[in-house]
Parts: C-alpha cells; sequence; structure tokens
C-alpha cells in the first residue's frame, strides 16, 4: 500500500485535488478553442473516456471569450492554460473558468501577476504554477542545474502568491527528462504543502510517451508524490492519453477503473493463438467501465493460476480451454468456443455503454 504525501485540498470546479484523496487523471483540448462546438464535443469525448478535469489553450482574447460557451456546456472542470498575456487570464476568470494555469516564464512582471492572483481570489478559483523546463525565467539562467532553476521558479512563484495571501494553488514541474522531473518534483513535495500536478512534458508518440509517462509518474507515484496527473501524448486520439493515465494508477493500485486484461505473452508451448484471442477480448471489453479482471492464458503453465485468480479466465491448452470464473473451474470449451464462451461469463458480469 502507497503511504500518499498529505497535501493541502484544493477545490477545481468541484473536484477536490490533494489531501491524499483521488489522484484526479487530467486532459487538455487540442481544437481550436475560438471553434466552441469542436471544443466541446472534445471535451464531452474526454469526459466519456474518464477524464475528471480538462485544460484549454487561451492563445488570445478570442479564446477566452468562448470560455463562456465551453463552461457552458462541459460537465467537468476547465482550466484555462494561460501564457504571456495576464490579460488571457483575467479574461478567462471573468468567463467563467475553473482553474488557471499560469507560466512563470513567460508572465514575470509582479504587477499583472499580482492583478490576476486578485481576480482569482476574489473568485475563488485556484491557479496552477505551471513551471515547464522548455520555458523557465530568464532570471533563473546562469550557473544553475536545470532541476535547481525549476525548483526556484516554482518556489518564487509560491512566495509571490503567498504575499498576496492567496493559497488556492496547485504546481506542476514538468521536463522531457524523466530523471529531471523526478527529481524537481521530490524536490518540491518535500519544501511546499500544495497539491501537485505530475507529468512528462513532451512524452512523444503513443507508444514511447506511454512508456516515459509510466516511468517517470510510476516512481513519483510510489513514492506518495501526486495529486492529479496528465499524461501528454502526441495523438489526435485524446482518450489515448486518459487511458494510460489510468493504466499507470491501475498498476499501482491507486484507482480502479473498467476492465484489467491479464494475457500472457504465449510461447513455443501455446497452441493456440493467444494473441488474437487477448486482442478480440480487449476490444470487446472497449466500452465497460465495469472493474473486472479478465485472464487470458496459453497454456497450462501459469495459465490455470492465473486465470483462477481472475473474475473470469481461461486457460487455453491444445485443442481445449479450460473456463474459470472467481478461482473456480467452470467447464472445459472447444477451441472454436474459447472466445464466445469466455465473453459469455464476462457478459454476465458486465455491463457496457455501446
Ligand atoms: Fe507460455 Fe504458457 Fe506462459 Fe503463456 S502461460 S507464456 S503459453 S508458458
Amino acid at each position: 500500500m502507497i503511504k500518499r504525501r498529505a497535501s493541502r485540498i484544493i477545490n477545481v470546479g468541484g473536484v477536490e485535488v490533494g489531501g491524499a484523496g483521488t489522484i484526479v487523471v487530467q486532459s487538455m483540448t487540442n481544437t481550436d478553442t475560438r471553434d466552441v462546438s469542436s471544443t466541446v464535443k472534445q471535451i464531452k469525448q474526454l469526459e466519456e473516456c474518464g477524464c475528471e478535469i480538462v485544460r484549454v489553450a487561451v492563445p488570445d482574447l478570442q479564446a477566452s471569450n468562448s470560455l463562456v460557451d465551453i463552461k457552458k456546456q462541459s460537465s467537468i472542470p476547465v482550466i484555462a492554460d494561460i501564457h504571456f498575456d495576464h490579460r488571457l487570464a483575467l479574461a478567462a476568470l471573468k468567463a467563467g473558468v475553473d482553474g488557471l494555469r499560469l507560466n512563470p516564464g513567460n508572465i514575470t512582471d509582479p504587477e499583472k501577476i499580482k492583478e490576476v492572483v486578485l481576480s482569482a481570489k476574489e473568485r475563488e478559483v485556484p491557479i496552477r504554477i505551471g513551471v515547464n523546463a522548455g520555458s523557465l525565467p530568464r532570471k533563473s539562467s546562469g550557473e544553475s542545474s536545470t532541476v535547481q532553476r525549476m525548483v526556484d521558479a516554482v518556489l518564487e512563484e509560491i512566495d509571490l502568491l503567498e504575499s498576496l495571501d492567496f493559497d488556492m494553488i496547485k504546481v506542476s514541474a514538468k521536463a522531457f527528462d524523466v530523471l529531471t522531473s523526478v527529481e524537481v518534483y521530490r524536490a518540491i513535495a518535500d519544501r511546499i504543502p500544495y497539491p501537485l500536478h505530475l507529468g512528462i512534458t513532451e512524452a512523444g508518440l503513443p507508444w514511447a510517451g506511454s512508456i516515459r509517462s509510466a516511468v517517470g509518474l510510476g516512481i513519483l507515484l510510489h513514492e506518495g508524490i501526486g495529486d492529479t496527473i496528465r499524461v501528454s501524448l502526441t495523438t489526435s486520439d485524446l482518450c489515448k492519453e486518459v487511458d494510460c493515465a489510468y493504466e499507470i494508477l491501475k498498476s499501482l493500485k491507486l484507482r480502479e477503473k473498467g476492465p484489467t486484461l491479464v494475457s500472457c505473452p504465449s510461447c513455443g508451448r501455446s497452441e493456440t493463438d493467444i494473441v488474437s484471442l487477448a486482442e478480440e477480448v480487449e476490444q470487446r471489453l472497449r466500452h465497460s467501465d465495469q472493474v473486472i479482471k479478465v485472464a487470458v492464458m496459453g497454456c497450462v503453465v501459469n495459465g490455470p493460476g492465473e486465470a483462477k485468480d481472475a473474475d473470469v479466465g481461461i486457460a487455453c491448452g491444445k485443442g481445449k480451454g479450460v473456463l474459470f470464473k472467481k478461482g473456480k473451474k467452470l467447464k472445459v470449451v472447444e477451441e472454436a468456443d474459447f472466445l464466445e464462451a469466455l465473453m459469455q461469463e464476462i457478459n454476465s458480469m458486465v455491463s457496457f455503454s455501446n
């Protein structure tokens, strides 16, 4: 059991973040925020696959004006991602967003930050201090390491917000480099009470990006660090980010969501096409949110053990397989019936959204 860091709790549009509670899964739209219908459509898709807080880019005033309508049509909290121009943050707050992300690397004038913070305070809207290794404040350059510069950027911005009596703070400090990210988050986790938003930035295409994210976030989450996560992948299917985030949390037993498929890699002992069978089962389980463990195993070596441990499982042998349910052997099925027999048992335990 992982002992979580007990951070301060903040409320992001009705979703609690921090306090060693549920680790919240986030993502970010990649539509043009000025295009309200496309952005809302993508938010709905993200929500359907389990995204709990969504961030949208606000590159100009027209985008910030769209936030009123986006907010009205979103049933999950909407965070405005602000860079360079503090007036966009003020407009986003006026539009009713549930949170702001400010980058200390490109909004640096304390007076402008003060204006934003006071407006956020009046509206009780939290701010994420979102430091990124690629856009660090110039004043923190020099001889210091990237890690030190990122930590300094976080702490300096916190000092400024606290001096304005503002504490609805969330912090992220993302780098592409996994070891840098881990070091920075460890350093700030020890020094601040605020909840941490974890991410490996610009992690890459889904295959490598998911692995990088799982390694970086996995290390930190295992140490109890992290209150909300976003997996950043280069993909047009943003549900891949959300799916990956949940898979990371599920593997550390920090969240439960949907089916878990246990399937063996197959080897020379297997006498059936275990890859096709596992892929088909995964495909058919895609639209279920029910927590269920399904095992698809290729032979009798580990097969019965794993299959018995699952809610439903099959251990396939030559021409025949043994079906298990809740640890009990149900029956022997013919190879032609492996898939349907397994699905029949699964269907009796789960419901599907479509
Ligand atoms: Fe090979 Fe059997 Fe293990 Fe699958 S369960 S990898 S078929 S030994």
